[in-house]
């Protein structure tokens, strides 16, 4: 466990989820969550497909409106803050999909999300050095681990007190996957970003995270430690088949696939 995971209960954390409810027309998908990050900590939020990942990150991100709960960064609520004031506020996403121009080149992206105290070029490129060689490179001519690194990028150069990140591996080789994960392990060191992040490569995700929460059917069903969680590989498994709520949960309903993990 690193110091920041070591000290995450002892800090003021960088966000802090309490008994959080959201969900689409009017009916909830997630229910109860409850989740902290502490500044410089990196952890990674697992779960099945429809788990409600990206509904918890887009709800923290003010895309969604909280049906019940809390939702605070550096002790401030922001469950109503609207969306451009939570990203003056220091708040990131890396949505799924990336959300790139295509037709705009890697150094217009970064110029365009630049703001007044953010992370240089230099200090960014020394972070993502794979962005140096393509920076006067459309966006649609980028190879997927390129355009993935630049959403990190422009993610990044707001110099962001906590970032959001969407399943960075979609579509990406786990050999491209096992390069961009530490990214974020670097971000949390050298800016002292807190880190949450979604992934459905179990396995590398715990690699790289201080701690984890296991989402299935819209609610937290397991967390911990990742050192503890990579150990006891049997709990996640179960976890993702909603057994540690409910034995009598249909596996076979369950989209996700536990290949990752059981493997
Ligand atoms: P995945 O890993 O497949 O991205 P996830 O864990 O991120 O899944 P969500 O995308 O948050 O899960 O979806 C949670 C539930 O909410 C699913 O049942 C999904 O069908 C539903 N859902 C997601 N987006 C919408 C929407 N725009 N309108 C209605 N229902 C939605």
């Amino acid at each position: 466990m690193t110091t920041a995971a070591a000290t995450a209960t002892a800090t003021a954390a960088a966000l802090d989820v309490d008994g959080l409810a959201a969900g689409y027309f009017g009916s909830p998908v997630i229910r109860d969550i409850s989740l902290r990050v502490a500044p410089g900590e990196v952890v990674a939020l697992l779960g099945p497909n429809g788990a409600g990942k990206t509904t918890t990150l887009e709800t923290i991100a003010g895309l969604h409106k909280p049906m019940a709960g809390t939702i605070s960064m550096l002790g401030s609520d922001i469950a109503d803050r609207p969306t451009h004031l939570l990203a003056r506020s220091g708040l990131a996403l890396v949505p799924e999909g990336r959300a790139l121009f295509p037709g705009l080149t890697v150094h217009e992206h970064l110029r365009l999300a630049r703001s007044k105290d953010g992370v240089g070029q230099r200090e960014l490129l020394a972070m993502l050095p794979e962005l140096d060689k393509c920076l006067d490179r459309r966006a649609g001519l980028l190879s997927g681990g390129e355009q993935q690194m630049l959403a990190v990028g422009r993610a990044l150069v707001s110099r962001p007190r906590l970032l959001l990140v969407d399943e960075m591996s979609l579509g990406l080789a786990p050999v491209i996957v096992e390069r961009l994960l530490p990214i974020l392990r670097r971000v949390a060191t050298e800016l002292g970003t807190a880190v949450l992040f979604v992934e459905q490569h179990v396995t590398l995700a715990l690699e790289i995270a201080d701690r984890a929460y296991v989402l299935t059917h819209g609610r937290i069903v397991l967390e911990g430690p990742a050192e503890q969680l990579q150990a006891d590989r049997k709990l996640i498994a179960a976890s993702y088949l909603g057994e540690a709520v409910a034995r009598s949960a249909d596996p076979t309903t369950t989209k996700g696939s536990t290949d990752e993990i059981t493997s």
